[in-house]
């Protein structure tokens, strides 16, 4: 939360939208085998924003998120892709896209998802500190990512969730690499990384041995080292249900 004034979106006919994404996603979790949801942490240690659970912000037409909506900014360090260039197109895979491809307002807008006003570097410490995830931009990841070719997030600050049943993150950033998303030729490319890590961000996992496939933006052709497939690049039914069982606390 940080106490500026926010990027305005469209949010007209969020409810009428959000009782289609759940009747969407109960048929789609009653069509499908279990064993085809994508896959969460689990346990006790579990890598998701602390947020997701709640959704207080206002019901709509608001001006800014409640203390339970997910903020996000976004910054770089190359200049050859300034933050002012990428923010846009974060924002628009993020939040603008059409409601059934966006992860912005799955699990019944538990996750609600604010673009902040400034870039992350521009904050104080004490505002950033506020923002619970950062999108990142930088040449290479690779001494945190643990390779040349890897985006990767990482999760700071656990606290134990208020059913005191497991740990999750007030803080989560994603490490995306400038390759990823340039070249406005391979559009789609680009936003099948920013989902991919933002699936991470809100608990979901990759696959896990050779052959883990599905329809599912974590288990999609950037894992064809795993045999996967799927060229996806938006969360699919599979993606959403496995958000809203996370927010739910029942994956
Ligand atoms: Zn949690
Ligand atoms: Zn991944």
């Amino acid at each position: 939360m940080v106490e500026t004034p926010r990027t305005s979106r469209p949010r007209v006919s969020r409810w009428l939208l959000a009782g289609w994404m759940a009747t969407a996603a109960f048929a789609g979790y009653r069509l499908m085998p279990t064993a085809d949801a994508s896959h969460t942490h689990t346990g006790w240690d579990q890598r998701h924003v602390a947020t997701i659970h709640g959704n207080n912000g206002p019901a709509s037409g608001g001006s800014g998120p409640g203390t339970q909506d997910e903020e996000y900014c976004i910054m770089s360090e190359t200049s050859a892709m300034p933050a002012s260039s990428i923010a846009p197109f974060i924002q628009e895979t993020l939040t603008q896209l059409s409601f059934d491809i966006v992860w912005d307002g799955s699990a019944d807008w538990r996750v609600d998802l604010w673009r902040t006003q400034k870039f992350c570097n521009e904050y104080a410490t004490a505002d950033r500190n506020r923002i619970e995830l950062e999108y990142r931009i930088r040449e290479s990841w690779a001494s945190l990512c643990g390779g040349e070719q890897y985006a990767c997030v990482t999760a700071s600050s656990p606290v134990t969730d208020s059913s005191g049943a497991h740990q999750h993150y007030l803080y989560m950033n994603a490490h995306l690499k400038r390759e990823q998303l340039a070249a406005l030729a391979t559009t789609t490319r680009a936003r099948k990384f920013i989902n991919h890590e933002t699936g991470h961000l809100l608990g979901l996992k990759d696959p896990d041995y050779y052959g883990h496939c599905m329809h599912s933006v974590m288990h999609n052709d950037l894992y064809a080292s795993l045999g996967c497939t799927d060229p996806v690049w938006y969360p699919t039914t599979s993606d959403f249900v496995s958000v809203r069982s996370i927010a739910d606390r029942t994956n």
